[in-house]
Order: C-alpha cells, then sequence, then structure tokens
C-alpha cells in the first residue's frame, strides 16, 4: 500500500494562484465572496500563505501552497466523537460527510487550520451547474471538509489499471493542483518508494516540514529557498 505524499518546491512557485483555481473546480468548492472572506468563512482546501520577513526596507515575502497535509498521526481524526473523519488507505485522512454532526472538534484540533465549516450551502451562478464534477458530493451546510488529495483521482486510477489490467503506475494519480502547477513547482507521489522522486526530495537538505516538533509527522514538505 503507498504512502502518498507531497513536496513543494517554493523556489519555483510563483504564487500564480492556478492550483487553487484547479483545486475550486475539481472538487465543487462553492464560490466566495469578499463578505464570506472578511468573515473567514470561506473555504480554502488549498491556500496560499504570504509570509513577510525582514523590516522595510529589506522586506522579503515567502509565498507558500497549503494544502491539508494528510499527517501520518493526524490530531484532527483522534477527536471525532462519531469517526466522520479517519486516516485510510494510502494514509490519505478522508472525510464522511453524511456522518459529520458540525461539532468542530477537528477543525480546532488541526494545528494548520487548514478544516472548513459549511456555513452556508454553496453557491454557483446557474450558468456553472453543468461544471460540477460528478465524481465528487458537493458538501451540505453544517460539515466539515478539506482537501482530499482528490482521493477519488486515486479510485479512478485504480479502476482504470484494473479495467485494462495491469498494475496501476504511481503517475497515474496525481491531484488536480499538483497536475495544474505551470511551475511544476509540485510532486506527488508515494513516500514510501525509495525511487519516486517524491521521496528523494523529501529526503534532500532544502526539505522540512511545517510545525514538525508537534509529531503530526505532515506528508507534505516543503523545499525551502536555495542558497
Ligand atoms: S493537516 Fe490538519 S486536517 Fe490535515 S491531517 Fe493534519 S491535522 Fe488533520
Ligand atoms: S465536525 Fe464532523 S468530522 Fe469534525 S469532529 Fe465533529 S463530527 Fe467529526
Amino acid at each position: 500500500m503507498p504512502r502518498w505524499g507531497m513536496v513543494i518546491d517554493l523556489d519555483k512557485c510563483t504564487g500564480c494562484g492556478a492550483c487553487i483555481i484547479a483545486c475550486n473546480s475539481e472538487n465543487n468548492i462553492g464560490l466566495s465572496d469578499p463578505q464570506l472572506f472578511r468573515e473567514g468563512r470561506s473555504i480554502r482546501w488549498m491556500d496560499i500563505l504570504t509570509i513577510e520577513e525582514g523590516e522595510y526596507p529589506d522586506v522579503k515575502k515567502k509565498i507558500m501552497p497549503r494544502p491539508c497535509f494528510h499527517c501520518d498521526k493526524p490530531p484532527c481524526t483522534k477527536v471525532c466523537p462519531v469517526r466522520a473523519t479517519y486516516k485510510g488507505d494510502g494514509g490519505l485522512v478522508g472525510q464522511i460527510y453524511p456522518r459529520c454532526i458540525g461539532c468542530r472538534y477537528c477543525t480546532t484540533a488541526c494545528p494548520y487550520t487548514v478544516r472548513y465549516f459549511d456555513w452556508y450551502v454553496p453557491y454557483w451562478p446557474s450558468e456553472m451547474m453543468a461544471t460540477l464534477n460528478p465524481d465528487v458530493s458537493v458538501r451540505p451546510k453544517g460539515v466539515v471538509e478539506k482537501c482530499s488529495f482528490c482521493h477519488h483521482r486515486w479510485q479512478k486510477a485504480k479502476e482504470l489499471a484494473r479495467s485494462e489490467n495491469r498494475d496501476m503506475r504511481e503517475d497515474d494519480y496525481v491531484p488536480a493542483c499538483v497536475e495544474s502547477c505551470p511551475g511544476k513547482a509540485m510532486y506527488f507521489g508515494d513516500l514510501d518508494n525509495p525511487q519516486h522522486r517524491v521521496t528523494v526530495l523529501s529526503k534532500s537538505r532544502r526539505a522540512s516540514r511545517l510545525l514538525e516538533d508537534l509529531g503530526t509527522e505532515p506528508k507534505v514538505y516543503y523545499l525551502l529557498k536555495g542558497e
């Protein structure tokens, strides 16, 4: 069984936001507006964090794409009273929407604040309704949602391989954000495969993970700026 993970090269990321658009479109994320954003109620499975460093006039801005990290030791799953979130096959941390009671314990437990409560029924203009992805359920008001690493794409890749009577190739499964990145700043694959690029990069000197000292063991690695 693979252990899916991601590497994001911050030297290559330009902050263009293509990953966010691809994620929103792939995963039926309702449209936001400035009011929702101000209220902190917009949904962002993939977000771009900006971190300013230094003092004027020597200020630098770090840009950091941020999905769910699908932690190997996820605190979010431990607190759910109804087992609506779980660590499943491939190390992916999933969400069962019909089971979620919206208590938001998990949003509090996630140290990376990547979980979002659905305060409203998602909205799209009528012209966009035909573009919704039939492979991804539309979440109702009152549940929690988050990045799934496009889990449905893995299912489809497995089914395709089975129908072609072959093993699934590792690169058959790639999340929408990784696929869309014009700068090829994101890599995805099996962290337990020593040959895979993602594993090699995750062990590079430039690799680090957010809040590593918490022991959550995120499966998203950042390659920090080179010298
Ligand atoms: S990043 Fe947060 S939501 Fe994602 S697995 Fe880790 S603790 Fe859970
Ligand atoms: S909000 Fe839903 S998934 Fe999160 S802890 Fe409560 S029931 Fe579980």
